[in-house]
């Protein structure tokens, strides 16, 4: 078999046979194929598209392209939940504590933020002394003592999506659908859960812009994992704008804490119920309805927020700060946004919002920078809030002062005002099963 013959083959359209898929996949990973040759074979895949055979193809060369990891010796029904990717999206943080009160037993892979997206892992390292590298023993026996744990994937799991996603962001193929939900649900699949809930994002902030284009790849997904005999269910939902009001890794811990107190913003609350009410569901077969009723009495009793606690404490972290998260570090530099002008915001450019706390330090370039945990923004007004000449807008924070001026000029220049208070669509789009 010859690569060269693979990307002809794709490149006039035609559709691989799961043998050229696997040769593509292993010779990749194993350093047999040059990068030009995957670079051209991914530019064709992402032109002409794949069938549904095929992205299963890729996805499970993908997925046992490393180890899989073994979750039988967890001792009840495993659940994961994985968001495609956002600014302010930090329902982690919230969904497995309150998923792991109920019962189910969350044992989930993270990752880091890149480009304009915040990752988990930097959220929870935000908290101090707090370790995501537990060796896979360790992991299961967390699961099964405190019902959680959420740690960073190990370099033995799916290798190949690894290359690939770096080759991806070089050479401007990561916007395909079969690439992206194959790189996903490699991951998924080899991090072994049995139920699976997805939360694919539309939006000015998100990778799919439109819901209908959000709506293809969450079917995609789940006909991948159904294929392949987990449980699937994927939301559909709406990043036109940040999620809650703090963008930044440890004003997003603080914040998520807020929601486990119950006093969180609502599109927040709402969001992270119906998450962890959906893993409760598909674990315990409960009709979701009840679930989510199950999810807000977890939060609201604060059963979700002695899991998250208890997870801090068994990972190392600081447990102090769940319950005085005013003690977080903060950063040194501020800057007030006000407006300039009056009138309603009518739209968010997330993409722009998140790039701002990234310059801010909060989010990395490439993946080797570091990131600085306590800058981000504070969020004061959103779209469809009434806005008058001077009203503070947002506050910047960050330890690198000379970012401020273009941070600022960022931000502002993410921002849309109209005279008319704009309409507002749902948070959640849909649900598929
Ligand atoms: N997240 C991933 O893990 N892979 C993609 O391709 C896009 C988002």
């Amino acid at each position: 078999m010859r690569m060269y013959d693979i990307i002809e083959k794709k490149r006039t359209g035609s559709e691989l046979t799961l043998e050229e898929i696997r040769f593509f996949v292993n010779e990749y990973t194993m350093g047999k194929v040059p990068d030009a040759q995957a670079a051209a074979l991914l530019m064709a895949i992402c032109c002409n598209g794949m069938t549904m055979r095929e992205t299963t193809d890729l996805t499970q060369a993908m997925e046992h392209s490393g180890d899989v990891l073994d979750l039988s010796r967890i001792d009840g029904p495993t659940a994961d939940k994985h968001s495609t990717g956002g600014v302010g999206d930090k329902t982690t943080l919230i969904v497995a504590p309150t998923a792991a009160a109920l019962g189910c037993k969350v044992a989930k892979m993270s990752g880091r933020g890149l480009g304009h997206t915040g990752g988990t892992l930097d959220k929870l390292e935000s908290i101090p002394g707090l370790i995501c590298e537990l060796p896979e023993d360790l992991f299961i026996q967390q699961v099964n003592t405190i019902g959680l744990s959420i740690i960073g994937q190990t370099g033995r799991l799916t290798p190949a999506d690894g290359k690939l996603y770096v080759l991806r962001d070089e050479t401007a193929t990561v916007m395909s659908k079969p690439l992206i939900a194959s790189s996903i649900m490699s991951k998924k699949l080899a991090a072994g859960c049995q139920n699976i809930v997805l939360d694919v994002k539309y939006g000015s902030g998100a990778f799919m812009k439109t819901k209908e284009d959000a709506e293809d790849l969450a079917k995609i997904m789940v006909e991948i994992g159904t294929n392949a005999g987990r449980n699937m269910t994927a939301v559909i939902s709406n990043m036109e704008e940040p999620l809650g009001y703090n963008v930044g890794n440890s004003l997003e811990v603080i914040e998520a804490i807020k929601v486990l107190n119950g006093e969180g913003p609502e599109d927040l609350f709402e969001l992270s119920t119906v998450l962890a009410g959906l893993m409760y569901s598909s674990c315990f077969d409960v009709p979701f309805e009840e679930s989510r009723r199950l999810a807000e009495e977890a939060i609201r009793s604060g059963k979700a927020k002695d899991k998250f606690r208890e997870m801090v404490r068994a990972q190392r972290g600081d447990a102090s700060l769940i319950d005085h998260p005013e003690c977080f570090e903060t950063s040194r530099f501020t800057q007030v946004i006000r407006a300039s002008k009056a009138g309603y915001i009518s739209k968010m450019d997330t993409e722009a919002i998140g790039l701002t706390s990234s310059m801010l330090g909060a989010g990395r370039e490439t993946k080797d920078e570091n990131v600085e945990y306590t800058a981000g923004i504070q969020i004061l007004k959103k779209t469809g809030d009434k806005v008058e000449v001077g009203d503070t807008l947002a506050v910047l924070r960050t330890r690198r002062e000379r970012s401020l001026h273009d941070a600022e000029e960022k931000y502002l220049s993410a921002l849309t005002f109209s005279e008319e208070k704009p309409e507002k669509e749902p948070l959640i789009y849909k649900i598929i099963h």
